[in-house]
């Protein structure tokens, strides 16, 4: 059994004072000083490790002002602060030892979009991409554009004065900064733009830190002018975060948003930005442009730069390779195309966008002749591909911005990490720079992938270190060195995009003699060093910065975890934090639970953050969890009735337990394992969830809904037979029964039974039981017309028509189909945990299906989540192969031509599919596969982007997921059901028809139904 793990990492009492204060002071947000909140945020996409004493959740800039207005008084004046938008810096930006300030929670409303003057006023808080949303209908966009414009809020982008592929037309975020309403740390507001002198004398006369700030800013503007205008190089990516050299604009007015803008959360928190606009290019083409060489692609950038394109990326082989094994290739390999013994080592992505279609056709031909004059020849490209269209453009660019998270999914221990990954020079330089930085790392004996935005001279590089290695956690400060000299030598900087965080120490060497400025302008907004301290400058000579060595490292924790441990909880162990789970989209399939809550512990990264730090802690104790696994797999459970009440017992009454906090964030968790196929990494929740719960009901006891459902699949065919059938469906009908149900039984809305039996239809189809010996009689022509369907209990119980309608469209199109006869599936059981019953179940099914498959005859099918568990869940806990069962889609599309036989009999269609999310995410090519099939049966299908519906299994049947439940079907579902006709709908997902009809009392069809329907009859 697990052992209870009492209070692990107290929090100082002198923040829990705080925290009480705050409280009363009308704190409206939530303050949350537990253990899963501290770590979960103890991390963001950096090497660094940090925990914090609480994290907070302001509501609004009222808050803040509540906050800094009590860090102000002299008792409080030791508290530190750090403002968080997405969490998404790779320096470690955001951390703190101090109390987080989440401003992503909550504070990310749009406030005011005006049109006709192009701006858009919105809350820190705000994502990018949810910006460019509710912009798109008005035809315009916020221009910055960043690999995690998906989770990388507003506030973040200002901090970090982000900025990415197309810089160099549109610029740095600053660049786009009209306003700034910032709550200073004496609880003022401070609203900042461009001012003229005369208002400029009126703020420095002002009282507080508001007249503090104008007047030291001033003062360094008027007395170092010349030595600013003779430090800074000349480059796109100029210094961001207390410029100097901009205190004044072009235009000479005094601007404090220059200072503020870049300066990570160190002077003041962001409440609200008023943003300059732009209107959405009406066109864009992408060209992509193929090398034998890495380098020749860097060098012949510069000489594509000459066809004045709008930006241009290049990536390596590496990362091609990775994006290649990833679901995001699906949507753009035929772009990518390589000719036979063709070598690409090297891409540039050259992007053309024009508000016509001739300018467009112009831009891309100015390029496209330049290279058809030079292919082939030493030095150039090997050939290029071009891609028409915003949407083609789109796919293209989410593949690039996938990569940096791509890159961090190696295989083996030593994981790509970000410390010197946004080198930048001046673009001429750029390839002459790489390769001197390359030598830097082959020296080191490193492997690495690269990309960058060559028109910028930007870098990007993330080498492969095994963090939890002391020796090569070393590697970062000897690399970081001569990196540091590289970059002085070419003119450029170490922190050319993503912030300088931990990489402060290096800020006097690059400010120079301009240093102590910077910590006058630090000691002017935060006279006490309170807000995010040790980062870019501190208020006096004698505090130093944070050193790139002097922070611990998430290895420094890992290190000390079992290895046991660790290899078994392997699923969620390589998260590198980069967020992607956050993924604000609500018609992406990633991450329901998050999105239902926008709570970061019910995220993917929460979930691993959390499942670290427990298998860590269980690892001071003495144990790892393999072994403790292997204890519980042998115990009997009944037995140990006792202990587990007992300890529930205790729970109930309020003893801590660090398990209690990772349960809660488990049991939020839908099992949709949209994040293991969607992540980059591939970080497995439902596995590594599975794990965990099968050791915690080791020590507490289960609820019943957990057994119900994990026999729900045994018992289901003895309660399908009359009159058992009556007795369930009516009982389910019986107010007290519902009430039991849902209050001690914890499940809703139970589906009834289906009043009609499968075998009576097949009875009806003549269609006969799969028996592994008949099947290998069968002659080699009827074998390969023939299709075993494996059923589920859902569908085959349920949704009983549905299935009758499916076996019927399959012997239209032709096929003898063969039904094998229900058993399990298992994965109910693995979802709540019950490991040992769920692998003697898998181990069964396999040997079923081996004996099956023998006859060579395809096995497939039919609810998407339930097929996919035999080659996912399946995998995971069998030793052996399990023979394959296919996806319908999957099966269909072996057989397309086949299927053009029955084209003339179908009447023409429309039709759209609502996937189910393990599908769209676990097997994304089969998604590609409908198109194929109706496009061979003369029908159209087009796929419509949804999330998550809420229901995954038996998720949304549970009491305590309902709201959530319906949240998450609100995001993106309703929207569909509403506006789209509902007779063109078809969904694949048994429990994605279930929602819709519980939700909206609509009943959706399956794609093979609506196939049927078609059919025309003879
Ligand atoms: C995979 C990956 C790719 C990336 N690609 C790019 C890229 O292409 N271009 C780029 O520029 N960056 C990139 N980054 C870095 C990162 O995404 C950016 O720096 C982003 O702007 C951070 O935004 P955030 O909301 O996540 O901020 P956080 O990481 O939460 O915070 C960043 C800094 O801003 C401060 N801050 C946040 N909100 C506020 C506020 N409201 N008020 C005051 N201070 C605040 C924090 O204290 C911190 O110092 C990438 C990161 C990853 C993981
Ligand atoms: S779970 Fe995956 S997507 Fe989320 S932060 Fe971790 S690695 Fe990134
Ligand atoms: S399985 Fe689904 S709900 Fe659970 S963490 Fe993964 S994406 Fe989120």
């Amino acid at each position: 059994m697990i052992p209870r793990l009492a209070e692990v990492t107290p929090v100082q009492r002198h923040y829990l004072a705080f925290i009480d204060a705050l409280n009363a002071a009308g704190f409206e947000g939530e303050l949350n000083p537990d253990y899963a909140n501290r770590t979960v945020l103890a991390t963001d996409n950096s090497i660094y490790q940090v925990l914090p004493q609480a994290v907070i959740y302001p509501r609004h800039a009222a808050d803040l002002q509540r906050l800094t207005r009590l860090t102000a008084q002299s008792d409080w004046q030791d508290i530190v602060i750090s403002p968080r938008g997405g969490g998404t810096g790779t320096n470690g930006q955001s951390l703190t030892d101090g109390i987080v300030v989440d401003l992503s929670r909550h504070m990310n409303r749009i406030l005011e979009i005006n049109a006709e003057e192009g701006w858009a006023r919105v809350e820190g808080g705000v994502v990018k991409d949810q910006l460019n949303a509710a912009l798109k209908p008005h035809g315009l966009f916020f221009a910055p554009e960043l690999s995690t414009s998906n989770r990388a809020t507003i506030g973040g982008m200002i901090n970090t004065d982000a900025s990415g592929q197309g810089s160099v037309l549109y610029g740095k975020t600053r660049d786009h900064v009209l306003e700034l309403n910032t709550v200073l740390l004496d609880g003022e507001l401070l609203s900042s733009g461009p001012v003229s002198d005369v208002d400029l004398d009126h703020l420095k006369r002002s009282p507080g830190l508001t007249g503090a700030i104008h007047r030291t800013v001033d003062d360094i503007y008027e007395r170092r002018r010349e030595d600013i205008e003779a430090r800074f190089p000349p480059l796109n990516r100029c210094l961001t975060g207390y410029d100097l050299a901009h205190i004044r604009d072009d235009d000479g007015r005094f601007n404090l948003n220059n200072i503020l803008c870049g300066s990570e959360g160190t002077l003041g928190f962001i409440a609200e930005a008023k943003l300059n606009v732009l209107r959405i290019p009406k066109t864009s083409a992408l060209v992509n442009v193929r090398y034998d060489s890495f380098e020749t692609s860097l060098r012949d950038a510069q000489t594509l730069m000459e066809a004045e394109p709008t930006s241009i990326e290049t990536v390596d082989s590496r990362v091609l390779g990775l994006a290649k094994g990833d679901i995001v290739w699906n949507s753009v390999s035929e772009y990518f195309p390589t000719a036979e013994g063709e070598v690409v080592e090297g891409i540039n992505l050259v992007e053309y966008t024009a508000d016509t279609e001739e300018d467009l056709r112009a831009g891309v031909k100015r390029l496209t002749d330049r290279l058809d004059a030079v292919a082939g020849q030493p030095g150039k490209c090997n050939g290029y591909s071009v891609a028409w269209g915003d949407r083609a453009v789109k796919q293209i660019w989410g593949m690039r911005k996938k990569a940096v998270g791509l890159l961090g999914n190696a295989q083996d221990e030593a994981r790509p990490v970000p410390f010197v990954e946004d080198t930048a020079v001046p673009p001429e330089n750029l390839a002459d720079f790489i390769m001197d930085f390359r030598a830097v790392l082959d020296r080191e004996g490193l492997t690495y992938g690269m990309f960058g935005h060559v028109d910028a001279g930007v870098l990007h590089v993330r080498p492969a270190l095994d963090m939890k290695d002391p020796e090569q956690i070393r590697t970062v400060r000897r690399v970081t060195d001569e990196v540091v000299k590289l970059t002085q030598h070419y003119g450029g900087l170490l922190w050319g995009e993503h912030g300088k965080g931990v990489r402060s120490e290096f800020a006097p060497e690059f400010f120079g003699d301009l240093y102590p400025e910077l910590q006058a302008i630090k000691k002017a907004f935060d006279p006490h060093n309170q807000l995010n301290p040790g980062k870019i400058a501190t208020t006096e000579p004698s505090i130093p910065l944070l050193a790139i060595d002097a922070v611990k490292t998430r290895g420094d924790y890992d290190r000390t975890i079992p290895v046991d441990s660790w290899q078994h909880q392997s699923e969620g162990m390589y998260c590198n934090g980069n967020g992607a789970c956050f993924n604000y989209d609500p018609f992406d399939a990633m991450c329901p639970s998050w999105k239902g809550t926008r709570e970061r512990k019910h995220s993917p990264k929460g979930r691993a953050s959390l499942m670290r730090e427990w298998i860590r802690v269980l690892g001071e104790q003495g144990h790892d969890t393999r072994t403790l696994a292997q204890a519980e797999q042998r115990r009997v459970p009944v037995l140990h009735w006792f202990p587990r009440a007992w300890n529930t017992w205790r729970r109930e009454r309020g003893q801590y337990d660090f398990s209690n906090e990772v349960y809660e964030s488990m049991a939020g968790c839908l099992a949709c394992k949209s994040c293991s196929g969607s992540c980059p990494i591939k970080v497995d929740v439902p596995e590594f969830r599975a794990k965990f719960l099968h050791l915690y009901y080791g020590r507490y006891l289960r609820p019943l809904k957990d057994y119900f459902i994990g026999l729900l699949e045994f018992i289901i065919p003895v309660l399908a037979r009359r009159p058992f059938k009556w007795v369930y469906n009516a009982l389910l009908g019986f107010k007290p029964i519902e009430a039991f149900l849902r209050r001690i039984a914890g499940m809703v809305d139970s589906p009834r039974i289906h009043r009609r039996q499968l075998s009576a239809i097949m009875r009806q189809r003549n269609i006969e039981w799969a028996d592994a010996n008949m099947l290998q009689g069968l002659r080699e022509a009827e074998r390969k017309r023939s299709v075993v369907i494996v059923q589920d209990a859902f569908t085959s119980f349920f949704d009983t028509d549905t299935v009758g309608d499916i076996l019927a469209c399959l012997q239209e199109l032709g096929f003898r189909v063969w039904v094998m006869p229900y058993r399990a599936n298992g994965k109910p059981l693995h979802v709540h945990g019950f490991l040992k019953s769920f692998t003697w179940v898998a181990r069964r099914r396999q040997k079923d299906f081996a004996a099956l498959a023998a006859s060579g005859i395809h096995l497939v099918g039919i609810d998407p989540s339930m097929t996919l568990a035999y080659r996912g869940e399946y995998k995971k806990h069998l030793d052996g192969d399990v023979a394959p069962v296919l996806l319908l889609q999957e099966f269909l599309a072996l057989h397309k031509d086949r299927l053009a036989d029955h084209k003339t009999a179908l009447a023409g269609g429309d039709v759209r599919l609502l996937g189910h999310c393990t599908e769209k995410t676990n097997a994304a090519a089969s998604m590609k596969d409908w198109e194929t099939i109706f496009e061979a049966l003369g029908l159209s299908l087009t796929q419509e982007a949804v999330g998550c519906c809420g229901m995954a299994g038996t998720y949304g049947h549970e009491t305590r997921n309902v709201q959530t439940s319906a949240t998450i079907y609100d995001l993106s579902w309703r929207e569909k059901i509403d506006t789209l006709p509902v007779e063109q709908l078809v969904a694949t997902g048994y429990s994605c028809r279930s929602q819709v009809k519980r939700m909206q009392g609509v009943e959706l069809k399956h794609p093979l139904q609506y196939v049927l329907e078609r059919i025309k009859p003879a």
